[in-house]
């Protein structure tokens, strides 16, 4: 059931056409995001021989917005951030143990765009879109044209909510919410913040990595009225940074606006081969979120979806490069190290 996400930008980005004013507004930038192969290497003044194995005909298309290739080092073929969105010719290959649905959200699937998974919090797909294409998504494959389109089609979903008073928490996830305009997320998310037996709310998102410029005045407003206005809901939004070259002015910025409009700021990285595998890697990221405000939630052993394999390291590796932060970093600067087994109560804490 593979989902072509190719349409690219947001369903409801921005009101500028091809005439209106050249403002630089987070939808330009996903309008103008890089979405050709050849394009990407030519800004980064590589050649198809210094990359061989490159496969762009993909139906999970080649989207990196421009924010995020302006900081990728030119003329290094391995450049971290480079290797998470670079379409290889090793994700066609079936490797065993690699499926469609390795995390079990097929049989979570509630009512439209519900996951329910553990008992206390449910998990919304607000939309399918993202900023980026990250190549080792979990959700790559995920049958996004069954979840709600508009407010008014998540009306029959949210009753579901309504009928099950154990939770206590939403999260907003996809796709990525914030490809949502403000009005559209801000309404899906009220109401969800409304409900007595909800005592709080989440977002998942990868837009302040991305296009920080998502993160504008009205959405800090809107977030600061929900934490802070009569519904007094605290608001835990997981960022998504795997490499501490992600963190850089713009996110750092964007951060500490989030925080003073009342978020709380953690963030889920993926262990991942070529991109974030050393002890290195990862006590510079934990470091480098701890001192941006963010506490390192998560970090995730690759799930075991198709066209990811490459990326998959030795579960070993992980812990003992744990153990080793765990040595030297604060008890909240070091994630817990974690898997996703389909049937399990919760995440599966390895160490
Ligand atoms: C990961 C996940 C959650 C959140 O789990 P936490 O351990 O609370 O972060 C909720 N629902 C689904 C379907 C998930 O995959
Ligand atoms: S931002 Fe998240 S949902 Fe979107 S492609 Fe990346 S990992 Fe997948």
């Amino acid at each position: 059931m593979e989902f072509d996400r190719s349409p690219g930008p947001a369903a409801d980005a921005g009101p500028a056409g091809p005439s209106a004013q050249p403002v630089a507004t987070w939808q330009t930038s996903l309008r103008q995001a890089v979405r050709s192969l050849d394009e990407l290497l030519g800004i980064l003044c590589l050649s198809r021989e210094e990359l061989p194995g490159l496969d762009a005909t993909s139906s999970f298309p080649l989207l990196v917005p421009r924010e995020y290739v302006q900081r990728m080092e030119v003329g290094n073929p391995r450049d971290p951030l480079l290797a998470q969105v670079l379409p290889r010719a090793e994700e066609n290959l079936q490797v065993d143990g690699f499926g469609l649905d390795a995390v079990g959200d097929g049989p979570s699937a509630r009512l439209p765009g519900i996951l329910h998974k553990y008992q206390s919090r449910a998990l919304l797909i607000a939309t399918g879109l993202c900023a980026v294409h990250c190549r080792y998504c979990f959700r790559r494959h995920y049958p996004y044209e069954d979840s709600p389109a508009s407010l008014a089609q998540w009306d029959e979903s949210l009753r579901y909510l309504e009928e099950n008073p154990q939770i206590d928490e939403v999260i907003l996830s996809g796709g990525d919410p914030l490809s949502l305009g403000n009005a559209k997320l801000f309404g899906l998310l009220g109401r969800v913040a409304s409900l007595s037996h909800v005592s709080r709310v989440r977002i998942h998102t990868r837009f302040p990595v991305m296009i920080p410029s998502r993160i504008d005045s009205d959405f800090l407003e809107r977030l600061e009225a929900i934490a802070f206005g009569t519904e007094g809901k605290p608001v835990w939004i997981v960022l998504h940074v795997n490499h501490a070259r992600e963190i850089v002015g713009p996110l750092v910025e964007v951060c500490q606006r989030l925080r003073r409009s009342g978020a709380i700021l953690l963030n889920q990285a993926v262990l991942l081969r070529g991109v974030n595998a050393t002890f290195e890697s990862q006590r510079d990221l934990c470091k480098g979120l701890a001192d941006a405000g963010v506490v390192p939630y998560y970090l995730h052993q690759l799930d075991r979806v198709a066209g990811t394999a490459h990326f998959e390291c030795d579960e070993q590796l992980g812990e003992s490069i744990v153990a080793r932060l765990r040595a030297e970093l604060s008890g909240y600067a070091t994630p817990r190290f974690v898997r996703e087994i389909a049937g399990e109560a919760s995440k599966t804490v390895i160490l």
